[in-house]
């Protein structure tokens, strides 16, 4: 099989949401093939063993208020390592192009002239729904799937059309929600979602740390600040998310599945 990197050449790789058996066998080809790997925070222990032994490994990971590098210095850092002729994997989170700051990179290779592709990764929105084990779609119920980020910058409101995302008829898959968790229930119930709405929160979606949360919005608020933790998190809001309950029909109770199955 060819080389899938040429010296010279930026791939902005998919690393999916932490289980490597979830990348795709591209993305483990480009990254057995890659001299160097800017990597993100989210990119796990799992899938950078996946690496050439050889390969130099960059961390230039963000996590939420903890900014490492700033996106200007990543992208000034990827196109001089192509520009020196290395074979550049920048590896990102879930799939780069949602909420990944693909466009930056993409951007800033091209302008450089440095050649540069895209190899797509499973979504956290996808991981999420398989681990709960529903589909994010719901055929006559949830005909819409919005993926939304709730990420505002610190000190500031955050800004969203809440007429739109309070469709009852859709899936709101909120990246990055967990700070502003309040405010999201808060506005959403006032643009006029009902506060039975089914909530399910995953934070480590597919890592061996996954933790599922079920709830409804009037209790996202207190759900999110009492039980989720440190891990990146998926909200996932919408009627296609109340799943079959053995014990209680599909009933929530104060935020709690009372079925005791395994599955809740
Ligand atoms: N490009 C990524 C998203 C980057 S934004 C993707 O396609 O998945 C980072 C946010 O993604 C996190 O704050 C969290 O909301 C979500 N996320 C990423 N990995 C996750 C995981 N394993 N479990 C739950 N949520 C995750």
């Amino acid at each position: 099989m060819p080389d899938p990197i040429s010296p010279g050449e930026v791939w902005l790789v998919g690393a999916g949401p932490g289980d490597p058996d979830l990348l795709t066998r591209k993305a483990e080809r480009l990254l057995g093939a890659a001299s160097v790997i800017f990597h993100d925070a989210l990119v796990g222990p799992g899938v950078l063993a996946l690496a050439a032994p050889r390969a130099r490994l960059v961390h230039v990971g963000k996590r939420s208020g903890r900014h490492s590098k700033d996106q200007k210095t990543i992208d000034q850092m990827i196109v001089a390592a192509a520009l020196a002729g290395e074979r550049v994997v920048r590896l990102k989170g879930g799939d780069p192009s949602i909420f990944g700051r693909a466009t930056e990179e993409l951007d800033a290779c091209r302008a450089a002239g440095v050649p540069v592709r895209v190899c797509p990764g499973v979504t956290a929105a996808s991981a999420a729904a398989a681990s709960v084990g529903l589909s994010l779609t719901l055929r006559g119920m949830a005909r819409k799937l919005t993926f939304v980020t709730a990420h505002a910058k610190a000190g500031e409101e955050l800004v969203l059309d809440w007429s739109a995302l309070a469709d009852p008829e859709a899936t709101l898959a909120i990246y990055m929600g967990k700070a502003a968790a309040t405010s999201l229930a808060a506005n959403l119930m006032r643009a006029g979602l009902a506060q039975d709405t089914p909530v399910v929160m995953v934070e480590n979606a597919s890592l061996p740390e996954e933790r599922i949360f079920r709830t409804r919005l009037s209790l996202l608020a207190l759900a999110a600040r009492t039980a989720l933790g440190d891990g990146p998190a998926m909200l996932l809001v919408g009627k296609a998310m109340l799943a079959p309950c053995p014990g209680t029909d599909g009933q929530v109770v104060e935020g709690v599945h009372t079925c005791g199955a395994a599955s809740c």
